[in-house]
């Protein structure tokens, strides 16, 4: 089949690769110029654990290609998936803004021959499609289309792997004709056996919220067990197990941490809750979990204050990990970047390490912060080191090479990859999160 992807994002370009690799014909469009210059030339813009070889592969064998083009690859597509950005509005509400959305609607409405299925990939809230589909019909009366909705789940630094074994394929479609056309695309994973949700498109864009506002919500309501932990001398890690190994909670996303950030949760749970606010059928559990993250991120440069005796004048800070999560270059919302903020805001002097997330970072932080080679030379006479990030080759540093670089030894845990007494061992001072039963002391 011929497949268009409109945005060539993180989710556009690992989709598109991934439908390539399935045999599909695979244009991905994007009007970033230097992005698609970029893609043409055989680079990748993002990174993404085993997307470079996709690309190059697929590239070679003709079925996947580059443009700013919208419509001449539109032109001739069975599917145009729209994969633009859905960011906040900025409004105090928390919108998902649509205007990219509705900018690529125009642009295919434009384009389209023959029948072809409009797919929302972009995560939209719920009555977006049905607009899309009205916006196509008044530029073009003419036109033989059908939309549907199918939300992404992947996960970066996981994408091609969750693309591909995905947990679940939600479709949703009114028209038979789409809904045809996208079980057609998906069927390498029906062979795979993947779980296929066909369902309306509504409640398809309201999958996707629920999914990533209760995912938020697991991950809150550690953060709050975890604080809790601190005060009455208890170990959170133990009470995630004691509660995952309960398979009706599951162990996963009970890792109590320096809140969620990345380029969904925040904005997701946001938008969750603005549409419950339109509609007058409030969400307080969501808009509990986005005021409880928005507190953590703030709360951790006063436990790193606190750590260092409460005034960080003129300390210097080592700060590992700067992407929202592991294996990812994604610094949106990312907690260390609130965290260097409010440190910096108390006096502190920032030196930062990230495996990949450094470019991202530079634009964004500026010449605020010193940047650093890699975790040892972060660690350089600093006051403080704090983990943020829990990178793999943050999970094996040499504690005491670290530990004779430092001012002090002090190690703040964000991501609780060190064992207390492993830390203590190698002379170190260790404060983690939710570690009430290790008392944290002061230097
Ligand atoms: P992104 O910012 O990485 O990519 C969006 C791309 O769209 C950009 O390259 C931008 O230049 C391009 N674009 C915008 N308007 C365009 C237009 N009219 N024509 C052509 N290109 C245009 O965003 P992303 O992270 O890939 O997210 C895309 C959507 O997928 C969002 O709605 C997001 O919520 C959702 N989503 C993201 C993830 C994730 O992990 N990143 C996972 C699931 C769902």
């Amino acid at each position: 089949m011929r497949v268009t992807m409109i945005g060539t994002g993180y989710v556009g370009l690992v989709t598109g690769a991934c439908f390539a690799d399935f045999g599909h014909d695979v244009v991905c469009v994007d009007r970033d110029a230097g992005k698609i210059a970029m893609l043409q030339d055989g680079r990748i813009p993002i990174f993404e654990p085993g997307l470079p070889d996709m690309v190059a592969s697929n590239v070679r064998q003709g079925r996947l290609s580059f443009t700013t083009e919208t419509a001449s690859a539109v032109r001739e597509a069975d599917a145009v998936f729209i994969a633009v950005g859905t960011e906040s509005s900025g409004g105090r509400d928390g919108k998902a803004d649509l205007s990219a959305v509705r900018a690529a609607t125009r642009e295919v409405a434009a384009a389209i021959e023959g029948f072809t299925v409009i797919v929302a990939k972009s995560t939209v809230p719920v009555g977006a499609c049905d607009e899309i589909e009205r916006m196509v019909r008044d530029l073009r009366p003419d036109a033989d289309f059908a939309v549907a909705s199918n939300p992404e789940f992947l996960r970066e630094g996981a994408a091609i792997r969750d693309f591909k074994l995905p947990d679940r394929i939600v479709i949703g479609a009114e028209d038979e004709r789409a809904r045809q056309v996208l079980v057609d695309l998906y069927r390498p994973l029906y062979l795979n056996a993947a779980p296929f949700l066909h369902t309306s498109r509504r409640t398809a864009e309201l999958i996707k919220y629920a999914a990533n506002a209760f995912l938020a919500t697991k991950i809150s309501f550690i953060n709050e067990i975890a604080d809790l932990c601190e005060r009455v001398g208890a170990d959170v890690q133990q009470v995630a197990r004691g509660i995952g190994l309960d398979n009706r909670i599951g162990s996963k996303f009970l890792h109590a941490g320096p809140g969620f950030g990345g380029s969904c949760l925040p904005k997701d749970t946001l938008a969750l809750t603005a549409m419950g606010q339109e509609h007058a059928s409030p969400l307080r559990i969501v808009e509990a979990v986005v005021a409880v993250n928005d507190q953590r991120k703030r709360a951790m440069a006063r436990k790193v204050a606190q750590a260092l005796g409460g005034d960080v004048g003129g300390r210097r800070i080592a700060i590992l990990g700067l992407t929202f999560k592991p294996n990812t270059d994604d610094i949106r919302e990312a907690s260390a970047l609130v965290l260097i903020r409010a440190l910096q805001d108390m006096g502190a002097h920032l030196q930062v390490f990230d495996p990949v997330g450094m470019d991202n970072a530079r634009p964004v932080l500026g010449d605020s912060v010193v940047y650093c080679q890699n975790a040892y030379a972060c660690a350089q006479d600093a006051d403080a080191l704090v983990i943020v990030t829990e990178w793999e080759q943050f999970r094996a540093l040499d504690l005491d090479r670290l530990r004779r670089a430092m001012r002090q030894p002090l190690l703040v845990d964000l991501r609780n990859i060190y064992r207390p007494d492993d830390a203590t061992r190698h002379g170190f001072v260790h404060i983690g999160v939710g570690k009430g039963g290790s008392p944290a002391s002061s230097v």
